[in-house]
């Protein structure tokens, strides 16, 4: 055993190198301070302190019972792996020559068992210290301190596949997220929107509240295609998708219906809203033009409206193919125009 240098220079005499992924808690996790308590109060010794080799110094950490001198102590001496019993500090050859020995608070009682990873890396050590010397330490403590540092290591292991769990939901979560929106546009994807506008349709018919939606599409994008190119094109849609968005308030949605055709789901808007929305969305796509690589297109969209006020038995299907009817109407009058499904007996 060799004592390392002074904590304030880092743990640099550690007697093997640390792997850098090691996971490693803070001195002050509230498990392996119940942990030190416990051993504190079995051995009936000054301090029980868990050592990791690549926590930071004690007088950096935050937590006060970790600043103590005996926790400075153990963390100056390098890690083990094996089982240390020193009776007497005094009497022994480098740890005699430490401060806190030769001088306050005069250590004299040292013993520590390793601790590992799951990967059976060696990470740290529970140390007991005190301040007499122990004539005895005796088989069922060795056995008592090792038990100590098995659970130090089934908490090392908790927290690694509590983390493992963390990270697998995090990639869930972001999984999820990509599978709802599209790559392009950055708007609800298809299934996605079908599926807002099923959910937004069971609640607002239960709330006894109207459920709008437009359907959207460019005009002639296909000559923008043709003329300026496919990337041209795909930066349009970025920013038709963007004018379109800033048309609608946070509950509601936008989606990509189809390759430049937009599906807007409005719950609780009235017919009357819906149209209103549509037709700022209108005027916000063909109020200026869009610089596209240099050249400034002139951009427009038309629109069709449905409305469960319209056609309270419809269902989502049903209101979907009445917008659309709607929209070839607006096209075929000259697009740039917003048009409403209405039923055929309504004025
Ligand atoms: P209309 O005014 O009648 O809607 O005419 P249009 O030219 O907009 O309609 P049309 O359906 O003839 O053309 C739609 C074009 O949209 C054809 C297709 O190549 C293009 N398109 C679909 N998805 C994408 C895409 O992701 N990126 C690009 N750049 N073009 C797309
Ligand atoms: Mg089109
Ligand atoms: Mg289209």
């Amino acid at each position: 055993m060799a004592m390392n240098k002074p904590a304030d220079q880092g743990r640099g005499g550690l007697a093997a190198p640390l792997p850098e992924q090691v996971e490693v808690p803070l001195d002050n996790d509230p498990q392996l301070l119940r942990i030190r308590r416990i051993g504190k109060k079995l051995f009936d010794v000054a301090n029980c302190v868990i050592a990791f080799g690549n926590t930071i110094p004690p007088q950096l950490s935050s937590d006060p019972a970790a600043n103590g001198v005996e926790t400075a102590f153990c963390h100056d001496i390098s890690l083990s792996d094996e089982t240390v019993v020193v009776h007497d500090t005094r009497r022994h050859a480098s740890l005699a020559l430490h401060p806190a020995v030769n001088g306050a608070p005069h250590i004299r009682f040292y013993a520590s068992h390793p601790v590992y990873n799951q990967d059976k890396v060696l990470v740290g050590n529970l140390s007991l210290v005190d301040y007499t010397p122990r004539a005895l330490f005796r088989e069922s403590e060795r056995q008592m301190l090792a038990d100590l540092a098995g659970l130090v290591e089934r908490e090392l292991e908790l927290r690694s596949v509590n983390a493992s769990q963390l990270d697998l939901q995090k990639k869930n979560k972001n999984l999820r997220r990509k599978s709802l929106i599209d790559p392009l546009i950055g708007t609800w994807n298809r299934g996605a929107i079908m599926r807002i506008l099923t959910i937004e349709a069971i609640r607002c018919d239960k709330a006894g509240l109207p459920l709008s939606l437009i359907v959207a599409d460019l005009d002639y994008f296909k000559k923008i295609n043709d003329t300026y190119g496919h990337p041209a094109g795909d930066a349009v849609l970025v920013k038709v998708a963007s004018r379109l968005r800033s048309c609608i308030r946070p509950q509601e949605a936008l989606g990509r219906y189809g390759g430049e055709e937009f599906l807007i789901v409005l719950p609780g808007a009235s017919h009357a809203t819906a149209m209103t929305v549509a037709e700022r969305m209108r005027a916000a796509i063909a109020a200026q033009p869009e610089a596209i690589g240099g050249t400034n297109l002139n951009l427009t969209i038309s629109a069709g409206v449905a409305s469960t006020d319209m056609f309270p038995t419809a269902t989502t299907e049903e209101l979907i193919s009445r917008a659309d009817v709607a929209l070839y109407a607006a096209k075929d009058s000259g697009r740039n125009k917003v048009m409403n499904a209405t039923p055929p007996d309504s004025p």
